[in-house]
């Protein structure tokens, strides 16, 4: 089972250990080192080091104004968020004055903490439903962490998956190579405190951080009820949260038939670059259109499966998913790269699962 809710730790704890290895291969097409990309004088986004633990942490972008600094998601692991600290003292003696958590999913809010202690009289904004949701999970996503990673090191050190499953000789090298990386993690996590947004907003937020204006908004509802992305005019720059994930979506939470109306809302908008919630930088809108066409598809096909089946609440998944395909669109997104094919079938599986609860929950 996939808790949705937790993708910072779904793939290593919360999945069977078949998929866990099947994660371990390359995340996102992210993989290896930190990578700082310039966007314009002052603006910069960061894709961070991710351990080989099959926890990608999501991206950071700095936005640098004459009186303060506004950062964009404070990623997952507190050490990644020290080293970004680091760097933007290097850029500027400008304090950080604010801080926009995108959603609540912890591989964008775990450093918090880290931010505010560096900077105390910081402003953590995230929209409100984002707020609701990380006060009911993240305190107990902390507590829980390490207890976790602890029980799957153990279990992997025996041979064993979290289920106490024997692992098979494949398996066995597969753990072996995710132990240095969970045991990292482990460290880490243990000291991990909470630190819930200050400020929160319904549709929007203008703040200018000095000769530089800094817009924040709800543009509905899509890979969560309080998704927030940012957008500088002057700049024609987007940043988009997990509204957008590059190369492969990430469809294992939300509300596929809305997120497809949010993401029309944002193409709406003078860009020409975004930047993703995880992956590389994107310089059009090309991707934004591929993504909202295979939400559509997905929407599409699931709606046509109920029209024969009848009200979906008195059917399940697994009437649906057979009637639904998305493979046409599996090369647009992953190339012959297999590794992404297999993250691309994964995904769509979810995909159609979100959009059957959609339509079932209406
Ligand atoms: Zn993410």
């Amino acid at each position: 089972m996939i808790r949705t809710y937790d993708p910072g730790l779904r793939r290593s704890f919360y999945l069977s250990l078949g998929a866990l290895l099947i994660a371990a291969t390359p995340l996102f097409g992210v993989t290896g080192e930190r990578q700082v990309t310039k966007l314009a004088d002052g603006v910069y986004a960061i894709q961070h080091k991710n351990l080989n633990d099959g926890n990608p942490s999501g991206n950071t972008t700095v936005i640098i104004g004459d009186r303060e600094v506004f950062v964009v998601d404070s990623c997952y692991r507190p050490s990644s968020a020290r080293e970004d600290i680091a760097q933007i003292r290097q850029w500027t003696d400008k304090p950080v004055g604010y801080l926009l958590n995108t959603h609540f999913h912890n591989d964008h809010n775990n450093g918090n903490k880290t931010y505010m202690d560096a900077f105390p009289s910081l402003v953590i904004i995230a929209q409100e439903e984002t707020k609701k949701d990380m006060d009911l999970i993240q305190p107990g996503n902390i507590e829980r962490g390490p207890k976790e990673i602890a029980a799957t090191i153990a279990a992997f050190r025996q041979g064993k998956d979290q289920r106490g499953r024997p692992l098979t000789e494949d398996e066995k090298k597969e753990a072996q190579d995710l132990l240095p990386g969970l045991e990292e993690l482990l460290g880490e996590f243990k000291d991990l405190a909470y630190q819930s947004p200050t400020l929160t907003f319904a549709d929007k937020l203008d703040v200018n951080i000095g000769n530089r204006e800094v817009q924040v908004k709800h543009l509905g509802r899509g890979n969560t009820p309080g998704d927030a992305i940012v957008y500088l005019p002057k700049e024609k720059i987007l940043v988009a949260g997990d509204l957008l994930v590059n190369p492969i979506p990430y469809t294992y939470d939300g509300y596929p038939a809305e997120w497809i109306h949010t993401l029309q809302n944002m193409a709406q908008l003078d860009a020409q670059t975004i930047v993703p919630g995880h992956g590389p930088i994107l310089h059009d809108k090309s991707y934004l259109y591929l993504v909202a066409a295979l939400l559509q598809g997905a929407v599409d096909q699931v709606r046509a499966r109920i029209r024969q089946l009848g009200f979906p609440g008195a059917h399940s998944m697994d009437e649906v998913k057979g009637s639904v395909d998305l493979t046409p669109f599996r090369a647009k997104f992953a190339g012959d790269n297999k590794d992404l094919q297999a993250e691309f079938d994964d995904m769509t599986d979810h995909l159609v699962k979100i959009t059957f609860n959609e339509a079932a929950q209406r």
